[in-house]
């Protein structure tokens, strides 16, 4: 467990509960003690699942989805917005990285790829205008989910938040009572320990409604998420296992508990 990221402390947790189970219920073979331990992690996890959660939520809505760059946030947003679409449901895309220059025409091509609409200003733009054009033209249009995309770097880490929660403040005001707005992190699932950091620092910065984890496909560890929910609480809405616009699915807490511990 530790080797899959899930960290010294939950594990020590997780060992004690399985050692008390065990007891109770006279269980010593090695089959049963890995049933136990499967059970444990997957109700951990399953207290906060997402499965009837975040991606069942009644439209209209406006998921602003934040990350560090590299961790595959762009890529969730255009699978997200495939996998929202076929609700279905009308969706629009919002290109709120005005700051890297390739990540509005990355957004784009997931917009052309998926067929949704795309808002987006120029390059250099304030973002925050960009979200602000979005949700008027998201009330216009009809639309129920607006997916914005944002940047996961600046000059500072400082500045990377101030802006993201400048970003975050013109959401909600906007939104008002019509649009529900939730605030999603991707993240990496190969990214170990450092993803708490992470975790900790946006959920501060912006309060945090769920987790999505990427790269599953690629590790079989991804067990960052477990003390993520432990010190934070915030659940886990989606995993992803791939780059194709059909890698994404809902979080399922007794699936992952078996691939961690193959
Ligand atoms: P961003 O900088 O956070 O927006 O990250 P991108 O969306 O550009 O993704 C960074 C890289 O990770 C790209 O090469 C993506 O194709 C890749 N990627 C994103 N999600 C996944 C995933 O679930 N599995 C795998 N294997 N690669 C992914």
């Amino acid at each position: 467990m530790i080797g899959a990221d899930v960290g010294m402390d939950t594990t020590m947790e997780i060992v004690d509960h399985v050692r008390d189970r065990a007891k109770a219920e006279q269980a010593f073979e090695a089959e049963e003690l890995m049933g136990i331990l499967r059970d444990e992690i997957s109700s951990q996890l399953g207290e906060f699942a997402g499965r009837d959660g975040l991606l069942d939520i009644e439209p209209p809505c406006i998921f602003l989805v934040v990350g560090v760059n590299g961790t595959g946030k762009t890529t969730t947003v255009g699978k997200l917005a495939h996998y929202l679409k076929d609700r279905p449901a009308r969706v629009m895309l919002v290109a709120a990285d005005t700051f890297r220059a390739a990540a509005v025409e990355q957004l784009e091509r997931w917009a052309e790829r998926v067929g949704v609409e795309i808002v987006k200003h120029q390059r250099g733009a304030d973002p925050a205008a960009v979200v602000y054009d979005a949700i008027q033209s998201m009330r216009a249009d009809r639309r129920d989910f607006a997916l914005i995309d944002t940047a996961g770097r600046l000059h500072t880490y400082v500045n990377l938040m101030e802006e993201l929660k400048k970003i975050k403040r013109v959401t909600v005001r906007e939104a008002g009572e019509q649009f529900t707005v939730k605030t999603l992190l991707v993240l990496d699932a190969t990214t170990g320990q450092n993803g708490i950091t992470q975790a900790k620092l946006f959920h501060e910065a912006l309060g945090l409604d769920g987790l999505v984890l990427t790269k599953l496909d690629g590790t079989a560890k991804g067990g960052i998420v477990l003390a993520i929910q432990r010190e934070l609480g915030i659940p886990i809405v989606m995993v992803g296992t791939g780059e194709q616009v059909q890698d994404l699915g809902p979080f399922d807490a007794q699936e992952f508990a078996a691939a961690l511990l193959e």
